[in-house]
């Protein structure tokens, strides 16, 4: 039996050589700050366990994720599994604000959440259409005169935006 110290070092490690780790899409931002990498825990060998959570269910990245999660851990010398969670599922709240912060200076608009209180008295069955139809400021020039050129970008996570003052194309990352 570890003891609950051994355990502790253990998945600081674990934390430590995954901190850094970005995702392949948006090499800016973290996993960790983008909330796939959920948690480090013990398995019931012992053995330490990765939880990841893909921000899509079908998100084609996630393959990528997980190998160069194994690939981390591999070249820290940290033996652990990755396993995926799916439940509960993923949202853009678990973005960190610095995650947000670093998406804006990549030049991708992160995700509105919670930033319509105008619409709450509007019915439900108008959210959907008032969701797409969110002001998505302009990370180049913050300009809110922008418009949706493709509800998919350069992956089924974004959307193509377009500013109509800069002119200037961009990545939306939808909420979730
Ligand atoms: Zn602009």
């Amino acid at each position: 039996m570890h003891a609950t110290t051994s355990a502790d070092t253990e998945h600081a490690a674990v934390w430590d050589a995954l901190a850094d780790l970005a995702d392949p899409e948006i090499p800016v931002v973290s996993l960790r700050e983008l909330g796939i990498l959920r948690g480090v825990r013990s398995g019931g060998d012992g053995t330490p366990e990765v939880v990841i959570t893909p921000t899509y269910s079908g998100c084609p990245a996630m393959g990528q994720i997980e190998d160069d999660v194994r690939a981390a851990l591999a070249s820290a010398g940290i033996t652990a599994r990755v396993v995926t969670q799916l439940a509960p599922a993923w949202t853009t709240d678990w973005m960190t604000e610095a995650a947000r912060e670093k998406l804006r200076a990549y030049g991708i608009a992160p995700p509105q959440c919670g930033s319509e209180p105008t619409h709450q008295a509007a019915p439900l069955k108008f959210s959907r259409q008032a969701m797409r139809s969110a002001v998505v400021p302009c990370p180049q020039c913050g300009s809110t005169h922008t418009t949706e050129t493709s509800p998919f970008g350069s992956t089924a996570c974004k959307a193509m935006y377009r500013c109509l003052d800069c002119l200037e194309p961009f990545d939306y990352f939808k909420p979730y």
